[in-house]
């Protein structure tokens, strides 16, 4: 049997065609793809507002991916909005946070991207730079106008973590975000940085399996071998625990 893989939903509303303002549930087709090449079987998650749902939502999964998407509101970090803020999803904040809530108290695997582990330092007390031009170090873009599939900035991989087992000392990266992680919430631990000091992923302390990247692996996975490795170490991962409930 292959682990059940959850991927977060977002939606997705029509800007034009014959339903214009049309709300969708959706997710990028690549985090689905990445899943199945990992061994694992895809499954949206659908964002819903009903607590009980989301406890069984996750009942369901052998692991959890926290998926790409709007920024994540300052308020849920005691800040009010800067002008550099970008769109935000009240909604999926809510979701997003009970799904991780249900993830850690079921011991499920989360392999959060982008958006993903965003919301997940911040579930857990961290905070965000609201836009990079607010960190007066960051001079890297981290906004590339080059293809989604190709790496364009250098990560350095700290070592004692799975990252560093998955990807070595150091990684080519693609980059699509403009926020980023700024306090480490509490009983995490960073595991990768940018050179310009922005940090690029996260993993919790401990025994659970959970571990945040700041970049698309998903978008690389179908090329790049060692992107494709961190989707299967999470699988695998996913696959270990199942077997032993
Ligand atoms: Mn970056």
């Amino acid at each position: 049997m292959k682990p059940i893989i959850g991927i977060s939903g977002g939606h997705l509303i029509d800007s034009g065609g014959r339903f214009p303002g049309y709300k969708r549930a959706y997710v990028n087709d690549d985090y689905v793809q990445s899943v199945v090449k990992a061994g694992g079987i895809p499954y949206i998650i659908p964002v819903v507002d009903d607590e009980a749902v989301i406890e069984q939502q996750i009942q369901q999964l052998d692991g959890l991916i926290l998926s790409g998407g709007d920024d994540v509101s300052p308020l849920l970090y005691g800040e009010e909005p800067l002008t550099k803020l970008g769109p935000t999803s009240p909604e999926r904040d809510a979701f997003d946070k009970l799904l991780i809530k249900y993830a850690i108290d079921q011991k499920k695997p989360i392999l959060a991207i982008c958006r993903g582990v965003q919301i997940l330092n911040v579930a857990f007390g961290g905070s965000l730079y609201q836009d990079l031009s607010y960190k007066e170090e960051a001079n890297i873009r981290h906004d590339q106008y080059s293809r989604t599939d190709m790496p364009t900035h250098n990560v350095i991989i700290h070592e004692d973590s799975k990252l560093f087992a998955i990807l070595g000392r150091s990684a080519l990266v693609n980059s699509f975000h403009h926020q980023a992680i700024k306090c480490v919430a509490e009983g995490f631990k960073v595991t990768a940085t940018a050179r310009d000091g922005v940090i690029e992923a996260i993993e919790k302390e401990g025994e659970d399996y959970v571990v945040g990247v700041q970049w698309h692996p998903e978008m690389m996975a179908a090329k790049i071998p060692t992107m494709l490795a961190l989707f299967r170490n999470f699988v695998e991962e996913a696959l270990r625990r199942k077997a032993f409930v």
